[in-house]
Order: C-alpha cells, then structure tokens, then sequence
C-alpha cells in the first residue's frame, strides 16, 4: 500500500518548523538570578497591597473557573483607570502578548514592521515571529524618534515606544502625531512606562477615538505586578476586536485579573507614592553617576541609561558584586551603555558602590 504521507527527510522537528522560525533563537533577557535585580524595570518597592489581599485570598472559584472570556470587569476597571470607555480596551498576558497580537492582527506574512532602533528588544523577534520584516528606524540626531524615517517604509504596523526602552526619553507628540497622520497602517504606541513620565501625556483618549492607533500599556512596572503577566491596549472598538481575535480568549488567569482590579482600584495611592519616590531617586541616582564623571541620559521612565565604556564587562563586573543590570553594547548613537532600573535609595546606593567597583 502507497503510505499516505511521503515520508520527509529527517531533519527532526525541524522538518516541521515554521520557515520564519530558523535561527529565531528563544528570548535571553540575561537574567539569571542575582541578590539584586535592577536589570528589567520592574517596580523594585514590593507589591501592592490590595492585589496582595486578593491573591492571598483566592477562593476555589478563582482557581477552578475559567476567568470571564474577554474579561469585562477588568476592562472596566481599566476603563476607569486610563478615562477611556471598556469597549475600547483589550487585556492580554503581559503587554508582550497584546503587542504580539495586535502585530498579528494587523499585518500579513511579509508585510513590514517599522520601529525607532534602539528601542524595545522583542520587536524585532514580534516581525520574525509573524513573518515580518522589520525596518529599524535610527533614532534621529536629538535621540528622539525620527517621524519622517518611520513613514519612510510606509509600514503595515508603526511602533512607538514613549518612554522609549532603553533610553528613557519621552517621544514628542508632535512627532507621534505626525506619524499618526501620515502612516499607512496602524501605529502601536507602546506606554509601558508612562507612570513615570512628567507631564503624563497619555495618547489613551486618542486612540479610543480614531481608527489607527492602539496604545499599549501594563502593570509590570509602576503596578508591580509582573509575574501576574498583565497587560491591556486601548484603541477603537474596531481595533480591540480585532486584536481580541488575533489573541483568543482566557489569555489571562482569573486570578491574575482579579488582583489586577484589586490594584487599579484600591491601591493607585500607593502606586503613585512609590512613582514619586522612583522620581526623586532616578534625580538623584544620575547625579551620583555625573558625580562617577559619567554622563546618563534625561529619563522619563523607571530606569537610566548610562554610556560606560565595555558595558558587558562592566555589567559582569557588577554582577559579581551582587547587582544585575542590562547591558547594551553597541547602541546606535550612544554606544556601549547599561540600563539601570530605579528603585529604593539603598539599592541605588549599591548599585552606585558596584558600577564604582567596576570602573575602577
Ligand atoms: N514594552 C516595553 C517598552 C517593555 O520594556 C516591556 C517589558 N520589559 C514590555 C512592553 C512588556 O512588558 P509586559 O509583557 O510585562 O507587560
């Protein structure tokens, strides 16, 4: 009898593998454990307290049942929380999935994916990942986004990252709205920082009323709630639909979002008082690190970047005294540089008493 499947070389599971896949290697954050961890922006000042209550609590019904299918009572609360209306908000698995699906949603195999460059590290793996191709954009010669660069490929999907990872900087509006206006697909404006900024100009209410634009945010970082993998985009109803399918439903534990309306609702004061201390920190941690004779970068989010000379070795350097920090070799326009998270003023004391270690 003829077999009814030719048989394939044998390569493996490889054989079967996605062809966009090869050479995609599995993300390395380079985040081994380490006494103190200031290498990923997380909130450093521990969790909030009504979230902490809830998950403490969790009865059997949290646990046993699915959570609700696209999660409308979260959306609500997130509503609430960004002043937009539940229908034009979308949760996902952290902010990473709903930046992944809504990448998916809005593009086809081969389509181009613009982003400023440096920016957050997963977007180039997002456009490998659904077979894109992405176009780093250099940021332009003031270190912001270079608007016309990002129009320039006339892109099915344009991100934006403001604050920007890794440098910190606040992106113009002025800019975002530029490429609002010109782009020939949907603009991702990527707000995972935007606690932290002052003014906080949030794009939010504009993407809940016109048609090309999805923000996305989370509650990894100011929230502190980044091993709960929460994460929500706003835009217009006809944007979360399709984002919602391109994602599936029950994305998020039922656990996950009940702490995470916990936290929007009960605890923003306590959010906001550890974003003030996080502010008064970053000030004075970049003048401890202009005191060293280095010279950090304006931050409008969690973190510093600092250019040091071999930040790898650096970083390494001050891992082995106890604190982890990314390195960025290479950066375009700053070179070799480490992104340092903001937290309480004694870890900033030792993180200042490692990178003096280090360089010396
Ligand atoms: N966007 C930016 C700019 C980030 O830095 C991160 C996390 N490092 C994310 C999105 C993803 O965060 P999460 O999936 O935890 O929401």
């Amino acid at each position: 009898m003829e077999p009814v499947v030719s048989p394939l070389p044998d390569r493996g599971a490889l054989a079967f593998a996605r062809e966009a896949y090869r050479g995609l290697a599995l993300y390395d954050p380079m985040r081994e454990p380490c006494e103190l961890d200031l290498s990923d922006n997380t909130n450093r000042f521990g969790v909030p307290p009504a979230a902490r209550r809830v998950l403490a609590a969790a009865d059997t019904e949290a646990i046993t049942r699915y959570p609700a299918v696209y999660a409308r009572d979260l959306k609500q609360a997130i509503a609430d929380y960004a002043g937009v209306a539940p229908e034009c908000v979308v949760t996902g698995c952290g902010s990473d999935d709903v930046l992944d699906s809504s990448i998916r949603a809005f593009t086809e195999p081969g389509d181009r994916l613009a982003y400023p460059d440096p920016t957050f590290p997963m977007l180039p793996v997002f456009a490998r990942m659904n077979g894109l191709e992405g176009v780093a954009v250099p940021l332009a010669e003031d270190g912001d986004a270079d608007a016309a660069g990002l129009l320039e490929p006339r892109a099915r999907v344009t991100y934006l990252c403001s604050p920007n990872n890794p440098t910190g900087r606040a992106t113009a509006p002025q800019r975002i709205e530029r490429v609002l206006d010109a782009a020939a697909g949907v603009v991702i404006l990527d707000e995972a920082y935007i606690e932290f900024a002052s003014p906080q100009r949030s794009f939010a209410p504009v993407a809940a009323a016109r048609g090309n634009l999805l923000v996305t945010r989370t509650l990894s970082k100011a929230f502190g709630l980044a091993g709960l993998r929460i994460g929500y985009g706003i835009g217009s109803p006809e944007i979360v639909a399709e984002v919602e399918k391109s994602r599936g439903p029950y994305k998020v534990g039922g656990l996950t979002e009940r702490a995470a309306m916990a936290a929007l609702t009960e605890d923003r004061e306590w959010v906001a008082s550890r974003v003030a201390e996080t502010l008064a920190h970053r000030v004075r941690f970049a003048e401890a690190l202009r005191g060293l004779g280095l010279r950090p970068l304006d931050s409008s989010a969690n973190f510093v970047l600092v250019p040091v000379p071999a930040a790898a070795a650096t970083a390494a350097a001050m891992r082995r005294a106890g604190v982890a920090v990314r390195a960025f070799p290479g950066l375009h326009r700053h070179g070799d540089a480490l992104r340092i998270s903001i937290g309480t003023w004694p870890q900033m004391e030792r993180a200042l008493a490692a990178l003096g270690g280090a360089l010396s």
